[in-house]
């Protein structure tokens, strides 16, 4: 759709082919219905990745933050500010977000052909592209957004890259990402619902610690939450290969010396308490009787009878608490999609093709992803604006 409005703007006649009856189906779903537009942050190039971290930059130059503002400002969308530099719209409602896209590209004269998802198409002269419907379309110049393979649901799948690997693309290796994790340890599931927040840490392959700060979900599977999500986009790379392990804050910021002592003055307070009671008020009920006996600590034992050394193996199993992690929720959980079009393929400053000249990419399809809150769509609208722009002729 940026693509669309951008080279309309320009007086280029535009179609857009949307697979779907409807459009922008995954922004109607963003942000819990209410999309989460972009980031304050967006310009800080260390919030994207992909197998080339730095193919992102001319196109995030091109397209900055302010630029996003005033796109949509001019459309007529107000923003808030929440938690964590993200900007969503003040109405609350994607939709919001899509008909003021849909309004744009009506005045501006694109043509949209619902329903026509593109099957396959030749390239040798100009472009024609085949819809499963038997129509077929012709341009001199494509774009092709079709995103990523998440959310099969949403009617998405592979048939974009696939009608660029027919032309002589690659796609790099396809992994779920911003997705919950999945874990062996079975006494997790007696926490399923229980939202807390922590902070999450793992360490990387070479040394390097990741870490975050924010909800931590307990699922019948394993984790999830706006921590782990936004972790796991980069455990995902290192998950199969060797056992991952999380360690989880329940006391975000503070030391083991720091619970201890806590601990210490509320049981000389309430000496007659059990080891259980004593969390009451300070953790969920529902994580501290699974944690104590997953840890071995006898949760009848009255905390007077407690010594110092076990209240500090405590203090620091409740401060760095151990959880292994197995693999990422499959690509129907994930709401981005790790690898695309090789970038290796793609002039970064343009996002045409380096193989099939006149071909465009832009979006998550492009082997460019990002952390979560804002900055996926904000790649979107700035990878759809420069392959929507005629370049240099
Ligand atoms: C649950 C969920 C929540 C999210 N929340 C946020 C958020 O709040 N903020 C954020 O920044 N990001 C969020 N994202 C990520 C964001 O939605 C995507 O990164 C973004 O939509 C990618 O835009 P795109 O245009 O590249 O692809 P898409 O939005 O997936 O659009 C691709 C379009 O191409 C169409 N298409 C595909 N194949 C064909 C074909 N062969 N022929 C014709 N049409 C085709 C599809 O139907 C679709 O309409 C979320 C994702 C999910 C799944």
């Amino acid at each position: 759709m940026m693509a669309a409005i951008v080279a309309a703007e320009s007086g280029e006649r535009v179609t857009l082919l949307e697979g779907n009856a409807q459009l922008g189906r995954k922004i109607l779903i963003s942000g819990n219905g209410r999309c989460n537009l972009t980031n304050l942050a967006a310009d800080d190039r260390k919030h994207y990745h992909g197998n080339h971290p730095h193919f992102p930059r001319s196109v995030l130059r091109q397209f900055r933050l302010e630029d996003t503002l005033a796109f949509f400002d001019n459309l007529g969308v107000a923003f808030r500010e929440e938690k964590r530099q993200r900007l969503f719209p003040v109405s609350d409602q994607a939709q919001s977000v899509v008909d003021l896209l849909e309004d744009q590209m009506k005045c501006l004269g694109v043509q949209v052909e619902m329903n026509a998802k593109v099957v396959n198409g030749d390239c040798r002269s100009g472009f024609v592209l085949r819809v499963g419907d038997g129509r077929s379309f012709e341009c001199d110049r494509l774009v092709l957004a079709s995103g990523g393979v998440s959310l099969t649901r949403l009617g998405a799948d592979r048939s974009g890259m696939d009608l660029a690997v027919d032309w002589g693309h690659q796609v790099t290796e396809l992994k779920p990402g911003l997705v919950p994790l999945i874990s062996p340890e079975k006494y997790l599931a007696k926490m399923q619902g229980l939202k807390i927040r922590a902070e999450v840490s793992a360490e990387m392959q070479g040394g390097r610690r990741i870490v975050d700060t924010d909800d931590l979900l307990f699922t019948k599977y394993g984790v999830s939450g706006f921590t782990i999500l936004n972790l796991s986009a980069r455990l995902v790379a290192e998950l199969g290969s060797r056992p991952v392990y999380l360690k989880i804050n329940l006391f975000p910021g503070q030391s083991p010396d720091e619970i201890s002592g806590m601990l210490a003055e509320r049981w000389n307070r309430h000496p007659h308490r059990s080891l259980e009671l004593s969390f009451a008020g300070l953790l969920s009920g529902k994580l501290v009787r699974p944690l104590l006996d997953h840890l071995g600590y006898e949760r009848e034992a009255q905390v007077e009878r407690i010594d110092k050394a076990i209240r500090w193996q405590i203090a620091c199993a409740l401060t760095a608490w151990s959880v292994e992690v197995s693999g990422p929720r499959p690509f129907d959980y994930a709401e981005v999609t790790i690898g695309g079009i090789d970038t290796d393929e793609i002039n970064p400053d343009t996002l045409e093709s380096y193989l099939v000249p006149g071909l465009y990419f832009a979006g998550e399809m492009v082997d460019v992803h990002a952390d979560l809150g804002g900055f996926n769509f904000q790649w979107a609208w700035a990878s759809g604006t420069v392959a929507g722009r005629r370049h240099g002729n």
